[in-house]
């Protein structure tokens, strides 16, 4: 793994975010930077790193920023986000960085736009990044995020009304079966 944590201070956030990052055999030989800082918009984002140089060279790197404080909150601290919350965080940003790869980083510089300007293609990345990372063995943990967020009471009702708009729903993670059987036809005789 090529894992390089910037600014964090808390071995929770890395244990956690190691433990994620076990199960995205895929991502191991990325170089992935994992780096705290004040942030005021969202708590977490996965953002491919580009250069001028990397937009020819094809060389893919990425970053996870990871907020001080949960969303906008000046008194919720990251680090005292319970591990499993933590953990499920992590596996849907990796699940992002799933769905960047099949990207150039060319291509990034179009999504990202389209991220920006579609509601639609928002909900659609968003869901992918839940779903890749239940397939990975994440639902548990996934659950266990949402079920925080939701329900503690210093999380703004902004974010809340942001998860329920673009995100999975709880029930939506609890039913999603991704290993359904193969297509076999109907023979008739
Ligand atoms: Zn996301």
């Amino acid at each position: 793994m090529k894992v390089k944590f910037k600014k964090i201070k808390s071995d929770k956030i890395k244990d956690s975010f190691l433990t994620a990052l076990k199960e995205y055999e895929d991502l191991h030989d990325y170089s992935i930077t994992l780096y705290q800082k004040r942030v005021k918009s969202s708590t977490m984002q996965a953002q491919p790193i580009i250069s001028l140089k990397n937009i020819f060279s094809g060389v893919k790197r990425y970053r996870i920023k990871l907020g001080v404080f949960v969303s906008s909150s000046e008194n919720l601290k990251m680090e005292d986000v319970p591990e499993e919350v933590m953990t499920g965080w992590f596996a849907h940003e990796l699940g992002h960085l799933v769905d960047y790869l099949s990207y150039s980083n060319l291509g990034m510089i179009k999504y990202g736009l389209k991220y920006i300007f579609s509601n639609s293609f928002k909900i659609k990345t968003e869901h992918e990044a839940d779903y890749i990372a239940i397939k990975r063995g994440f639902r548990e943990e996934i659950i266990a995020t949402k079920e925080w967020v939701l329900n503690h009471e210093l999380v703004s009702q902004a974010y809340k009304d942001k998860l329920n708009k673009y995100y999975l729903s709880i029930e939506q993670v609890v039913l999603c079966n991704l290993n359904e059987p193969p297509f076999v036809p109907i023979i008739e005789k």
